[in-house]
């Protein structure tokens, strides 16, 4: 069954998704739905995509969204200035009945006659036409929902946080952050690439002017408002000496890779999903003693109690308090190869000294213990008792890990798709 009225979207029932996110690994949330995503103006050279029915604007004419599955009939309506709820409803087709019986139940938890331009209305109708569920959505992203049947209620939904994936382009000409800058690209992204490719170039020397930068990223919107920071998804760098590729971990995956013209230049599996690089191995100006100091190992950028995970099978040679490091947890992977995961909020209560552990096991939750301005996980591997940068030594990779490089391999080849995909849709 499929609605179309003047100024409706129309809805495709799920399978037919027109727009890609719903088919990525990281779609966020339970829904399934996507839509395309139509603020484009302010961004030219880029293009996005969305993955909840309500959310994202969708008012434009020709945008296509797909229903959850769980959800048979979907259909939205933004709100125009003088529309009435009941009005809304009559035009998508319910009876007065059954229009009262919906205004009722949002009218218990919200005044109907406050109703707004911009706000949104959704409907689940069931294939009898009566509704399944109604959800008014307000501007700050928290939504109304009522559901009807056997059981009716009516809830309050705080802010659903939806992620879009935007890809951009730009070409260097006097430095990356103006590159980045000029083609409205979140400039934040050229130390992310700095970060990353921390073992395999400087990226600062390397460019001279005219390459090519494309990026893929994950903003996330609470209903029309973009919220907190975008994160560094892909990116394919074309140099003087080669294309490279880098695929950053997603919200279900630990490994970098990073490629050069279609082959594998280096991985690394880090101790927490999705996180992103913050500092680099190596000297560095200390953030609280003010002093060019080594470091000994890299951090990432975590919140308060994310999951810290061994990267790698081992035993577990120290748990507990160390002096500038906060709470701990030490690997022992043989060989001499020790990991460390410091600034720890919390232990893993489960492990003990002398316990082994697989590549994945909870080690304890990241925090600001020690030395530390803000939440966020120092990692060390250390061979012998000195630190090496684990961005580049390998001793660590290959059996015990279960993800294999062939699988990262195919997902650099899905990103590659989908990146042509959103700067094409674009152009
Ligand atoms: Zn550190």
């Amino acid at each position: 069954m499929l609605i179309r009225l003047r100024y409706w979207t129309a809805m495709l029932v799920a399978g037919g998704v027109a727009f890609g996110v719903s088919q990525y690994r990281d779609a966020p949330t339970a829904l399934s739905t996507a839509v395309s995503d139509s603020a484009e103006e302010e961004m030219p050279r880029s293009a996005t995509t969305a993955d909840d029915g309500l959310a994202p604007s969708v008012a434009d004419a020709g945008d296509k969204v797909s229903t959850p599955v769980d959800e048979p009939v979907t259909w939205t309506q933004v709100v125009g200035a003088g529309d009435s709820l009941s009005g809304l409803l009559a035009a998508a087709g319910l009876d007065t009945e059954t229009s009262r019986d919906v205004v009722q139940a949002i009218g218990s938890e919200f005044d109907v006659r406050h109703l707004k331009p911009g706000q949104r209305l959704a409907l689940n109708v069931s294939s009898d036409g009566l509704p399944k569920t109604a959800t008014l959505e307000k501007e700050d992203g928290s939504r109304i929902r009522a559901t009807f049947g056997e059981d009716p209620t009516v809830q309050i939904l705080p802010p659903q946080l939806v992620s879009v994936r935007r890809a951009g382009e730009a070409t260097v000409s006097s430095s990356i952050f103006a590159a980045l800058d000029g083609a409205g690209i979140p400039t934040r992204f050229a130390t992310d690439l700095e970060l990353v490719l921390a073992e395999t170039f400087d990226l600062r020397t390397r460019l001279g002017g005219g390459e090519h930068i494309r990026l893929m990223w994950r903003e996330y919107r609470s209903g029309d408002r973009v919220v907190g920071d975008p994160t560094i998804d892909f990116a394919q760098l074309d140099l003087a000496d080669g294309r490279y590729e880098i695929l950053w971990p997603d919200d279900t995956s630990r490994r970098t890779t990073i490629m050069k013209d279609g082959v594998l230049l280096q991985t690394f599996d880090q101790p927490i999903r999705g996180a992103r690089l913050s500092s680099a191995f190596g000297m560095r100006m200390h953030p609280i003693l003010g002093t060019v100091r080594m470091h000994s190992g890299i951090d990432f950028a975590a919140p308060q109690g994310a999951i810290v995970a061994a990267t790698q099978q081992g035993k577990v040679a120290y748990m507990g308090k160390r002096s500038g490091y906060g709470t701990v947890v030490e690997l022992d992977h043989g060989n001499g190869v020790h990991t460390l995961y410091a600034h720890l909020s919390a232990l893993n209560e489960g492990l003990r000294v002398g316990q082994r552990v697989e590549t994945g096991t909870e080690l304890g939750r990241a925090g600001s213990t020690g030395r530390s301005t803000a939440p966020h996980l120092h990692y060390e591997i250390r061979v012998n008792d000195k630190p090496v940068s684990p961005l580049a030594d390998t001793r660590l990779r290959g059996s015990g890990n279960p993800t294999p490089l062939t699988e990262s391999l195919v997902l650099v080849g899905d990103m590659q798709s989908e990146l042509d995909r959103l700067l094409t849709s674009n152009g």
